[in-house]
């Protein structure tokens, strides 16, 4: 490991992805979604702030613009889709730490108590007496694990265009037997008026587009529309300039030279993947449409964490 981090040096910017920060006790929606519990993401902090010099966003675009000189293993910690436990849980440790973050919201679930499709499908399988079923998307299936089998459906609905994902999601409850997801979900996302008071504590928003589609599955007028609305809807709540997205999903098979056009014309200065980071300042001006991330997992343990801020994911993904 020392290796590696001889190898990247001080010349990196990192980028860390979260989604969200809870424990998995007593867990009711999509467990892979969560980053880490509340202690293991302060301990993650702690060496963040001693190995790191954290950077807001505001910073990061200054740099873009040629107004702002980075400092030494600059760091950006970034959350994405708006989860509540954002606020309640990792808003503590980095204003403790000041430590500054940037949210990647999907607008059109913020205020609303909407499910997200994957927190729906997880619920409805943790739910289901059922172990065997004629699914829609899959067809007739068994299983044992209901965590392995509500991945693999979740994955298959991604990678689908056939059917709607609100459409597939209801005929699942009505296939498992179970109701359809509806108050059980109150207060997982955040309301606007949250959105704001994390703003004056050391938040800043960017876009996660309207519906967390892949933008890649849309024809180009979807996509643009997407990425203007919920930029413009992020604005006028805020009331500030908004200038980065997160694309949903985040893989290469999620974004591509149309996608990172149709950004650029939708007025983003800067658009962020999950394509294994960290990235040398001379990538991200060369192209700031795709911008590495890290991203973290409940079962990382810090050798992990510390191995990926090494840049160990990003040389993994390259020898694959
Ligand atoms: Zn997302």
């Amino acid at each position: 490991m020392a290796g590696i981090e001889r190898f990247w040096g001080g010349d990196r910017i990192t980028v860390l992805a979260y989604h969200r920060i809870s424990q998995p006790e007593n867990f009711r929606f999509f467990e892979p979604v969560i980053s880490a519990t509340p202690e293991g993401f302060a301990r993650q902090m702690d060496i963040v702030a001693t190995r790191f010099n954290p950077i807001s966003v505001h910073d990061l675009t200054a740099w873009l613009d040629g107004r702002f000189d980075l400092p030494k293993r600059p760091i950006l910690i970034t959350f994405d889709d708006g989860y509540k436990d954002n606020m309640s849980n990792a808003l503590p440790v980095l204003c403790e730490r000041e430590i500054p973050a940037l949210l990647f919201l999907s607008t059109d679930f913020i205020g609303t108590g909407k499910p997200f499709f994957w927190d729906a499908a997880a619920f409805y399988f943790r739910r289901t007496e059922l172990r065997r079923a004629d699914l829609p998307i899959l067809g007739p299936v068994s299983w044992t694990e209901p965590a392995t089998i509500s991945a693999e459906w979740i994955e298959a609905l991604k990678r689908t265009t056939s059917v709607g994902r609100d459409e597939a999601t209801e005929q699942l409850a009505a296939a498992l037997n179970v109701p359809v997801l509806r108050d059980a979900y109150a207060g997982e996302t955040l309301s606007w008026d949250e959105v704001r008071e994390m703003g004056k504590q050391g938040f800043s928003f960017g876009s996660h587009t309207l519906s967390h589609p892949i933008l890649t599955q849309l024809s180009e007028a979807e996509a643009a529309a997407e990425l203007q609305k919920s930029r413009q809807r992020l604005m006028d709540e805020l009331g500030e300039p908004v200038r980065t997205i997160a694309y949903p999903n985040g893989t290469r098979a999620d974004f591509n030279p149309t996608v990172e056009r149709l950004t650029k014309a939708a007025g983003y200065s800067a658009a962020f993947t999950l394509v294994p980071g960290p990235a040398r300042p001379r990538e991200v001006r060369a192209n700031p449409m795709t911008i590495r991330r890290i991203s973290l997992y409940l079962d990382d343990g810090e050798r992990r964490f510390r191995a990926k801020l090494a840049g160990a994911g990003r040389i993994k993904s390259s020898l694959s």
